[in-house]
């Protein structure tokens, strides 16, 4: 495992230079899976936009392309063809530890299956990523118990992940996503494993996050319920990604 605690490599781009009013453009975006001999194209010429400070839903059916196309934006995975610039940076010439650098400085992520660490307790989990900011362990507390009283858990900082409901560990997940300041976050079927309850509260969660922080987020749902009226559109179907705007 990578020595967490050393702070990470410095980029040579400080983030106050991004001043595009788009977090990300994908133009002509294509990208295939080799299956079994043949090729399949999972995302077919995507052009779309992220614009900076809002909230975009990536909705479409399940297998449509929402995972593949997030892979693309948070630059886990390359394109075939076509380009993508994330603010205003063009990823594909990126090495792959500018990549997993510039992820940790301003993409945080919030998973269908909250993807937290069983064994430390809530605000240990929002404390993690910092571990590669070269914070004080007094900074990093503060920072977590800020975060978490934003969500609304400033009374479970000491608890374990087994002793809070899926609810409350989808907030956990939102504050350690947070917690870096990232200029986006990316949300992959956040409240797939959620009641329809909690899915409308975690969905509220993100908007007034965006507000409070002015982050962007770009989140992927197969649910139409869980759209709201405030966001951007990117519907997609069987690879072909539309981008509708916004939904008022
Ligand atoms: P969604 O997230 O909308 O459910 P995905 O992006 O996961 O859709 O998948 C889109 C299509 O690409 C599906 O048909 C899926 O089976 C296929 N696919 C996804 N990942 C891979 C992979 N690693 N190898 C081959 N096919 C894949
Ligand atoms: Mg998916």
């Amino acid at each position: 495992m990578n020595d967490l605690s050393q702070p990470a490599i410095k980029l040579p781009i400080a983030p106050q230079k991004y001043v595009d009013e788009n977090i990300a453009v994908f133009r002509g975006v294509v990208k295939k899976y080799n299956m079994d001999g043949y090729q399949f194209t999972a995302i077919k010429d995507a052009n779309c936009a992220i614009p900076r400070g809002e909230i975009t839903y990536v909705y479409g059916p399940s297998g449509s392309g929402k995972t593949t196309f997030l892979n693309m934006l948070s630059m886990l995975d390359k394109p075939d063809a076509g380009e993508i610039s994330l603010l205003g940076k063009d990823v594909l010439t990126m090495s792959d530890n500018e990549a997993a650098d510039f992820r940790s400085r301003h993409i945080g992520f919030i998973f269908q299956s909250f993807n937290l660490i069983p064994v430390l307790s809530v605000r240990e989990n929002v404390e993690f990523p910092l571990l590669r900011h070269g914070l004080s362990r007094k900074e990093r507390r503060e920072k977590a118990e800020h975060y978490l009283e934003a969500v609304g858990l400033k009374d479970y900082l000491g608890r374990r992940l087994g002793a809070i409901s899926g609810g409350q560990r989808q907030r956990v997940a939102i504050a350690r996503a947070l917690v870096t300041t990232p200029s986006l976050v990316i949300a992959d079927e956040p409240t797939a494993n959620l009641d329809s309850a909690t899915s409308d509260e975690i969905m509220n969660l993100m908007l007034e996050m965006r507000r409070k922080f002015d982050t962007s987020f770009v989140i992927c749902t197969h649910n139409e319920n869980l759209l709201r009226d405030t966001g951007r559109l990117i519907h997609i179907v069987d690879g072909e990604l539309q981008d509708i705007g916004g939904l008022q």
